[in-house]
């Protein structure tokens, strides 16, 4: 029988928060700036673990993935954050990479109007077509 290769399959991480998101050292024309690319993954890896303060077993359980794994994510989005911050790099944040969008929950604060959907940077209000600028949690 022949050997078939197969790759390792590929074990998408779930997640909850992510926008596209940019930061620019100030002063320095975009043209002369170089950008470091953070993932959704990593995005998330380090709101769970730096910034909500999860334990790497927690936030893995929350992204569906092993202790492991989330320990290398973790460990490539600090070492992108501190690249350019000390290097002076443009930081591009993306909803891109392997991942696979959790749906949130909004409230609309003029209308009062609760749905659910993924995130992203503009949002309107299905019912009274407010935009919201910051999706509210319900
Ligand atoms: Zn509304």
């Amino acid at each position: 029988m022949q050997e078939i290769k197969m790759s390792r399959p590929y074990k998408l991480r779930r997640v909850k928060y992510c926008r596209e998101l940019f930061f620019k050292p100030a002063g320095i024309r975009m043209a002369n700036l170089q950008k470091v690319i953070l993932e959704a993954d990593e995005y998330e890896a380090i709101r769970f673990a730096d910034v909500n303060c999860l334990s790497y077993e927690e936030a893995g359980r929350k992204m569906n993935i092993s202790r492991q794994t989330f320990g290398r994510i973790i460990e490539r989005a600090r070492e992108k954050i501190a690249d350019a911050i000390v290097n002076c790099k443009a930081i591009l944040i993306t909803t891109k990479g392997p991942v696979r969008m959790m749906k949130v929950s909004f409230i609309c604060l003029k209308c009062g109007y609760k749905w659910s959907d993924i995130m992203s940077n503009s949002k309107v209000c299905p019912e009274c077509k407010e935009p919201l600028d910051f999706p509210v949690k319900v």
